[in-house]
C-alpha cells in the first residue's frame, strides 16, 4: 500500500515570513509522517466492518458533510436539489451527477474556508486531480472518483491503512448492539476502530422518546433502568460493554458545561420527577448536570475518560429540522460558562489526577479567561482543541495564543477531527500539524524557545497527548 503523495503546496499554512517558515518547514517534516491518532470522531463503523465500496462520489463526499450543504443552503440551494434524504421520504435529488455539478458550480463559496483545504486536499492527494474543482472540470473530476471507488484500494480498509491511521474511535449511544465494531473484531483485521460511549439518548430528558430510549436502555442492560439506582447500574453496564469493544472515553453532547453534585435522596428525586412525567422548569437541565458527575464518579471506577462538548444550539432552525431531521447544519454556537458551571463537578473530583475530563468550546471568549485557567489548574481537567466552527486555520492558532500562557502545552489534548467525513481525516490532522508547527516556530523565531524542545512540542501535540489522554 503506498503512503499518501502531498500534491499540494508543501508551504501552505507556514508562516509567510522566510525566517519563520524556515523553521515551521524543519518542524514539521519531524511529524508530518507520524501515524494519525484519532480519538474522537463521527465515521461509521460498518463501512469497516462491511469494508464494502464507497457508493459514489456524492454520496461519500457531499450529501452526508453539513459543513458542506450548510453554506450552500446560505446562498440559497435547497437541501433537496443536493440529495439530503428527507424525514418524509419527500423527493430530493438522487441523481449522485447532478449534485455533483451543482457543487462544483457553487465551489467558489469555500475560498478561504477550512473546508475549502480539505477538499482539495481529498481531490488532489487521495483521487490524483487538479484543484480546484470548476464547472469546467466537474464531470472529469467526478467520473475519476467514480472509477477509482469500484478498486479494491479504496475501500474503507485500504484508505485506513493508506492514511497510517493507528487508532479511530467512533462514537455510539448506549442503545447500539456495537454489532459493527463486533464484526470488526471477529474480522481478523489489525485497524484499530473502537467505539465511544455517548449516552446523550439516555441521559437528556429533553431528548424525542426519552422514555422509550429508557425502557430500551433497560432491555439492554438488563437492569431496571425506571429507577435511580437501576438506572445508574445500567450505565455501569453498558459502559463495561463499550470498554469491552476497545471504548477508551465517553462523550457529552449538552447544552451548556452545567454540572451539578446533589445527595442521593435529592438524586433520586430528581430522577422520579425526570422519569415519572411530573418534571419541574429546570429540572431537565440539572439533571444533564447531575449525570456529568456521576459519569466522573464511574469514570474513576472504569478509567473512561470524560470529554463534555457543550455549547451547540441544536436545530435552530425549526423549519429545517422538521424536514431533514438533525445534523443539517442547523446547530450555532452559544456563549458558554465554566467558571461557575464546572464548580460542582470540579468540587467533587477535579484534584484527582487520575481522572481525566477533556472540556471543548465553541465559545473562544472562554479561552484564556476559562478554559486555560482551569486546565492550568485543576489535574483533572485537560482542553480539547479548537472544535467544530473553530477547527480552521486561525481558530488553532487563537486556541494556541490563548490558551498556552496558562495552561502551557501539557494540558492539552492534541488534535481531534470530530468528523463524518473519513477521506478528509488526515487533511485535518495535517491542517493542525503545520498550525502547531506554524505557532512553534515564531516561539523559536523570538527565541523563547529552543529548537529541540519545540521539535519534542511538535511530536507531542501531534502523537503523544493524544495517545496519552484517551489512553491509546
Ligand atoms: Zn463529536
Amino acid at each position: 500500500m503506498t503512503a499518501v503523495i502531498d500534491r499540494l503546496h508543501p508551504d501552505r499554512l507556514f508562516p509567510a515570513d522566510p525566517a519563520i517558515r524556515a523553521v515551521a518547514r524543519r518542524l514539521y517534516a519531524t511529524v508530518r509522517d507520524l501515524p494519525i491518532i484519532s480519538p474522537h470522531g463521527h465515521t461509521d463503523p460498518q463501512w469497516f466492518a462491511d469494508n464494502a465500496p464507497f457508493p459514489d462520489p456524492a454520496a461519500l463526499l457531499l450529501t452526508p458533510d453539513h459543513y458542506v450543504f450548510r453554506m450552500l443552503y446560505s446562498q440559497g440551494v435547497s437541501l433537496e436539489a443536493f440529495g439530503v434524504a428527507r424525514v418524509d421520504g419527500g423527493e430530493t435529488q438522487r441523481d449522485a451527477r447532478r449534485i455533483w455539478r451543482l457543487f462544483a458550480e457553487h465551489y467558489f463559496l469555500f475560498r478561504g474556508t477550512p473546508s475549502r483545504m480539505w477538499f482539495d486536499w481529498v481531490l488532489a492527494n487521495v483521487f490524483e486531480l487538479d484543484v480546484p474543482l470548476t464547472p469546467a472540470n466537474a464531470d472529469v473530476a467526478y467520473d475519476t472518483i467514480a472509477a477509482k471507488l469500484v478498486q479494491d484500494d479504496f475501500r474503507p480498509r485500504a484508505l485506513f491503512e493508506r492514511f497510517n491511521i493507528e487508532a479511530l474511535a467512533t462514537t455510539e449511544s448506549p442503545l447500539d448492539d456495537l454489532r459493527h465494531h463486533q464484526t470488526i473484531r471477529n474480522s481478523g483485521w489489525r485497524g484499530r476502530v473502537i467505539t465511544a460511549y455517548r449516552p446523550d439518548p439516555v441521559v437528556d430528558p429533553d431528548t424525542i422518546g426519552f422514555r422509550d430510549n429508557l425502557q430500551r436502555f433497560a432491555q439492554l442492560a438488563g437492569e431496571d433502568a425506571l429507577t435511580w439506582q437501576g438506572y445508574l447500574a445500567a450505565h455501569r453496564k453498558r459502559r463495561a460493554f463499550f470498554a469491552s469493544m476497545g471504548a477508551t472515553s465517553t462523550d457529552h453532547g449538552h447544552p451548556t458545561a452545567n454540572t451539578a453534585d446533589l445527595d442521593d435522596r435529592e438524586a433520586q428525586e430528581l430522577f422520579n420527577r425526570v422519569v415519572h412525567g411530573e418534571m419541574r422548569a429546570g429540572d431537565a437541565e440539572l439533571f444533564r448536570g447531575q449525570m456529568l458527575t456521576e459519569m466522573a464518579r464511574m469514570s474513576l471506577d472504569d478509567g473512561l475518560v470524560l470529554q463534555i462538548h457543550p455549547g451547540a444550539c441544536r436545530n435552530h432552525n425549526p423549519m429545517l429540522f422538521e424536514r431533514f431531521g438533525a445534523n443539517v447544519g442547523a446547530d450555532i454556537p452559544t456563549a458558554t460558562n465554566y467558571v461557575t458551571a464546572l464548580k460542582p463537578l470540579l468540587n467533587r473530583f477535579g484534584n484527582d489526577p487520575k481522572l481525566s475530563i477533556i472540556v471543548f468550546t465553541l465559545d473562544e471568549t472562554s479561552y484564556s479567561r476559562e478554559l486555560a485557567p482551569l486546565a492550568g489548574h485543576y489535574p483533572a481537567m485537560k482542553l480539547g482543541p479548537a472544535w467544530w466552527f473553530h477547527d480552521s486555520p486561525e481558530g488553532m492558532m487563537r486556541f494556541r495564543e490563548q490558551t498556552t500562557e496558562t495552561a502551557g502545552f501539557y494540558n492539552t489534548v492534541g488534535f481531534n477531527d470530530d468528523t463524518r467525513a473519513f477521506l478528509s481525516i488526515p487533511a485535518r490532522h495535517d491542517v493542525a500539524r503545520r498550525i502547531d508547527c506554524a505557532f512553534l516556530a515564531r516561539l523559536v523565531s523570538e527565541h523563547r524557545l529552543p529548537e529541540d524542545e519545540a521539535m519534542q512540542v511538535a511530536a507531542d501535540l501531534a502523537y503523544t497527548l493524544p495517545k496519552r489522554a484517551y489512553k491509546l
